[in-house]
C-alpha cells in the first residue's frame, strides 16, 4: 500500500494516536459519534481522546501551513491506528474491531478537480480490489434528500456539485452503479463498494466521500488565482 500511496502522488503522513478532546467537538466527532469513541482521559493540562478517525489530524497538518490554487490536490495519507468501542455483539471478524490500521487518506482539491480525484480514487480501489482476489462487486452512490429533511449540511449547488462530479467520474471509469436517494453521509455524498463473503453476505469495503462540511468546521482555505481565499473540498477514501 505504501509503494501504492506515493506512486500515486499521495504525501505518507502519521498522525498522533490521541488527541485533545477540543478537536474532536471541532470535527463533531463528540456529538455525532461519541458512543463509538473509548473514554477521555485527564492528563496534564487537557482532556484526551483516542483517535476513531484519522481525518482531525489530516486535517490539521493541511492547515499547517498557507495553500495556494497550484498546491491543490494535497493528497495525505496514513496507515493510521484508529480505535472504536464498538459493543461486543457487534464485533464480527475482521470487519468491526475495536482497534485497526486503516489505509486511509484525505484529499483536499478545487471544486473542479473533484472529478479527476474521483477517477484516482476509483482506480486505487479497483486495482485493491483485485489485488485481493476480488473481482465482483457492487457500486452504490449515496446521495442527499434534496434538502427536504434539514439533515445534511451545505446547500443545494454544492450537492448538486459534488453529485455531479461522482456521477461523472463513475461513467468515466465505466462503472455501473446504483444511485440510492437520502443514504449520503450528512457532511456529503459517497460511493461504497460492496463485496459478498463466502456465504453471500455483503460487506461494505472500499469507500469515498466527499466532504462539504469539514472544510467549514476548520475554515480551511485555499489562495486562489485571483487572490482570493476560497474552501478546498475534502475527500475521504479508503480502498482497502
Ligand atoms: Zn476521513
Amino acid at each position: 500500500m505504501r509503494e501504492q500511496y506515493l506512486k500515486r502522488g499521495y504525501s505518507l503522513v502519521n498522525t498522533p494516536h490521541v488527541m485533545r478532546e477540543q478537536l474532536w467537538e471541532v470535527s463533531g466527532h463528540l456529538s455525532h459519534y461519541a458512543d463509538n469513541m473509548y473514554a477521555a482521559m485527564e492528563l496534564d493540562d487537557a482532556r484526551y481522546r483516542l483517535k476513531p478517525m484519522n481525518c482531525p489530524g489530516h486535517i490539521l497538518i493541511y492547515k499547517d501551513r498557507q495553500r495556494s490554487y497550484r498546491d491543490l490536490p494535497v493528497r495525505l495519507g496514513e496507515l493510521g491506528t484508529v480505535y472504536r468501542y464498538e459493543r461486543s455483539g457487534t464485533l464480527h471478524g475482521l470487519f468491526r474491531v475495536r482497534g485497526f490500521t486503516q489505509d486511509d487518506a484525505h484529499l483536499f482539491c478545487r471544486p473542479d478537480q473533484i472529478e479527476d480525484e474521483v477517477v484516482n480514487c476509483l482506480e486505487f480501489a479497483f486495482d485493491v480490489l483485485k489485488s485481493y482476489g476480488f473481482d465482483r462487486y457492487k457500486a452504490e452512490i449515496s446521495i442527499w434528500d434534496g434538502g427536504v429533511s434539514g439533515k445534511y449540511v451545505g446547500t443545494p449547488a454544492q450537492w448538486e456539485l459534488a453529485q455531479n462530479a461522482l456521477e461523472k467520474a463513475v461513467a468515466r471509469v465505466g462503472l455501473e452503479a446504483t444511485v440510492i436517494p437520502d443514504e449520503a453521509a450528512f457532511y456529503g455524498p459517497k460511493m461504497d463498494f460492496q463485496i459478498k463473503s463466502s456465504i453471500g453476505r455483503e460487506f461494505t469495503s472500499s469507500t469515498c466521500q466527499l466532504d462539504l462540511f469539514m472544510p467549514l468546521k476548520f475554515d480551511l482555505k485555499y489562495v486562489d488565482k485571483d487572490g482570493t481565499l476560497k474552501r478546498p473540498v475534502c475527500i475521504h477514501r479508503s480502498p482497502l
